[in-house]
């Protein structure tokens, strides 16, 4: 194993570092999120530098032991910001599985739930999610692949979806989290 791989396998015992000062790990306050991506903005660019320089397998392994110790966690039905934030595409599969599961005919459902790209792409028409029920998903166990995917720490190249994965860092709190400790973890400094 590389020296980082090592620093990183010894640095995810401290994953219970607390960020702030604050008693409560992993944070979940929403307000203390985005508040706090703002006030790090800055350093937030100068970590995605430096995480761009590391090794990309360590990186993902990294991210995704962080991910698997931090997401249980975190309950996603006291947040839902994904579903009230991203434009998620389907396949037809899917469009015929849910559509299916909701008694609708696929004209119906294309019609009250899609929006269509000249290339066949398919996207929900709505921003939220029109299957988001209070902060749950009314159609769980039929949700698209790119729901269950999210925020996609076991996909591999990480340091190459930086950008996207930082588009959702000030609202999501796995997100944050997950990237918060790593900067512990890898002995990133801002200085
Ligand atoms: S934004 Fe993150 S924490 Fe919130 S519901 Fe989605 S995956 Fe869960
Ligand atoms: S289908 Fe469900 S999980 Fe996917 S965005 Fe809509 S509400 Fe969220």
């Amino acid at each position: 194993m590389s020296k980082t791989g090592q620093m990183w396998i010894k640095g995810l015992k401290h994953y219970l570092y607390p960020i702030e000062n604050k008693a409560t790990y992993p944070i979940t306050d929403l307000d203390f999120i985005k508040n706090k991506a703002i006030e790090l903005e800055a350093e937030n660019l100068q970590f995605q530098d430096f995480l761009r320089n590391l090794d990309s397998l360590s990186l993902d392994k990294a991210v995704f032991e962080l991910s698997e110790a931090i997401s249980p966690k975190i309950e996603c039905t006291d947040c839902g910001n994904c579903c009230k934030s991203l434009m998620v595409n389907i396949d037809e599969n899917e469009a015929n599985h849910l559509s299916a599961h909701l008694g609708q005919t696929r004209d119906e459902f294309d019609q009250k739930y899609l929006d269509k790209g000249e290339s066949g792409s398919m996207v929900i028409n709505a921003i939220p999610c029109h299957f988001l029920v209070g902060n749950s998903c009314s159609v769980y166990s039929h949700r698209f692949a790119g729901c269950k995917e999210f925020p996609a720490f076991h996909v591999p190249d990480f340091n190459k979806r930086l950008f996207t994965t930082y588009m959702h860092y000030d609202r999501c709190p796995i997100i944050f989290n997950v990237l918060e400790t790593l900067k512990v973890d890898t002995g990133f400094s801002n200085q």
